[in-house]
């Protein structure tokens, strides 16, 4: 009854573009490390959320919010210690090369102002992105975020590349053939910029593939499609929204798992634990060269209590060692994802590494149609059983498991019980 009043509530007041997770919705009031307490009580594991990132309402960041709310909190253009204390322990996780930075409020800000900055400094207009991509809401970037065009469409300087889809490259085929699909892909994207008069100013993509359903990519792959916009004149921007800070296991970054270090980093969801922080770390040239063009100031972004809140997630991390553990948990998901895949035939393919999983349901195993309904019901009933999963991929047949990352094993085999359970019960 409860829930069906905010319904009605929510309906009136935010409308039809306000999207909402799952059949029966969830009215949550309480969370706490991996777990979320509705309002009935019921408690429910969160293998969704990257945004609590070192867990819901960790005290350390708690409290390192509050102290410095209860301090001051002004913006970045009167000095202040902690912004440069969060600046430099950022910076320190990235190669020496990327050692400046701008600090913003949402990945989309991260993102159009990577953008400014590689239009900017290299004199191009256009950029290349994936063709089922999502990066950010502002008319630039949600002009591009090629799986959720709005009204507008896709801009007149954006070019679509497919990433190829991993599972379905054919019996036999050679996984290089998949490079070679991309770097056609690339060159042809190059070539009708060309026709148009323009240059790549960068290519931009989210370094895990989620929203694309998390296509394997080897590092050559990515290497090639680089270094060919790279060739043309054009900037390497990596979406680290979603893999950033860890979630991969043993890398810091998405990137790190390709061996190319990008020109431009975006980071927004988990960089602040919830609290709206967001940034860009890139070479000191192209942020310098953007400063000589003009200036950057973002009201709320990076001032003492995000750099605060940002310090305090950097300082978990480290403390409670969650890289390696996301490793360590992220092969037992390994293990027992595979074993899921043996028993239940609905499951075509398993991907992912440490904390972040994309496991992709089919028709059957010949055809590897998409099981979309399947999914969504899987998705549902996960949500029945206590356990918060998502979807994602071009068919939407992808489960999405991407849990805060003190996610331990005893939380791992929950998961991977309860999703037994109700796959079974289909
Ligand atoms: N990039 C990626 C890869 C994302 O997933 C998202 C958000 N889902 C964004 C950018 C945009 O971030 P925000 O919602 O903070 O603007």
């Amino acid at each position: 009854m409860e829930a069906d009043a905010l319904l009605d509530r929510r309906r009136s007041l935010l409308g039809a573009a306000a999207p909402l997770f799952y059949q029966r919705p969830l009215h949550l009031v309480r969370g706490e490390g991996v777990w979320l307490f509705d309002a009935d009580g019921r408690r429910y594991l969160d293998a969704y959320n990257n945004v609590p990132h070192v867990g819901h309402c960790h005290p350390h960041v708690v409290d390192a919010l509050c102290r410095q709310a209860a301090t001051l909190n002004t913006h970045t253009r009167y000095l202040h210690e902690t912004i440069l204390d969060y600046d430099e322990r950022l910076v320190a996780n990235f190669e020496a090369a990327l050692s400046m930075v701008h600090l913003c409020c949402s990945g989309t800000e991260a993102n159009e102002l990577a953008l400014r900055i590689a239009r900017a400094c290299t004199g191009n207009a256009g950029v290349i992105v994936t063709d089922f991509a999502y990066h950010g809401n502002s008319k630039a970037i949600i002009e591009l975020s090629s799986a959720y065009l709005g009204p507008e469409g896709l801009g007149k300087t954006v070019r679509t590349i497919t990433i190829p889809d991993s599972y379905r490259l054919g019996p036999g085929v050679d996984p290089a053939t998949a490079a070679e699909a991309l770097a056609e892909g690339v060159a042809a994207a190059i070539a009708s910029l060309a026709d148009a008069q323009m240059k790549p100013a960068a290519i931009l993509f989210d370094t895990v593939f989620a929203t694309e359903g998390l296509p394997r990519l080897s590092p050559d792959c990515v290497a090639g499609a680089v270094e060919q916009v790279r060739a043309a004149g054009g900037l390497y921007i990596a979406d680290e929204v979603q893999p950033g800070f860890g979630r991969m296991g043993n890398h810091m970054w998405g990137y790190q798992h390709y061996d190319v270090v990008p020109d431009l980093v975006t980071m927004g969801k988990p960089m602040g634990n919830g609290h709206p922080l967001a940034g860009v770390v890139g070479r000191a040239e192209l942020i310098n060269g953007f400063g000589g063009r003009g200036m950057y100031f973002n009201t709320f972004g990076g001032n003492p209590v995000a750099c605060a809140v940002g310090l305090a997630v950097l300082e978990v991390i480290e403390q409670e060692g969650l890289v390696e553990k996301a490793h360590m948990v992220g092969e037992h998901l390994r293990v027992g994802l595979g074993a899921l895949s043996q028993q239940h035939t609905m499951i075509g393919d398993v991907r992912g590494r440490g904390l972040f999983w994309g496991v992709e349901m089919v028709e059957d195993r010949a055809s590897k149609a998409p099981a979309t309904q399947a999914t969504r019901a899987i998705l549902n009933g996960m949500r029945e059983h206590g356990v918060l999963i998502g979807t994602t991929g071009r068919d939407d047949s992808v489960l999405k498991i991407r849990p805060p990352m003190p996610f331990s094993i005893e939380n791992a085999d929950l998961l991977l019980a309860t999703l037994d359970e109700v796959i079974a019960g289909l």
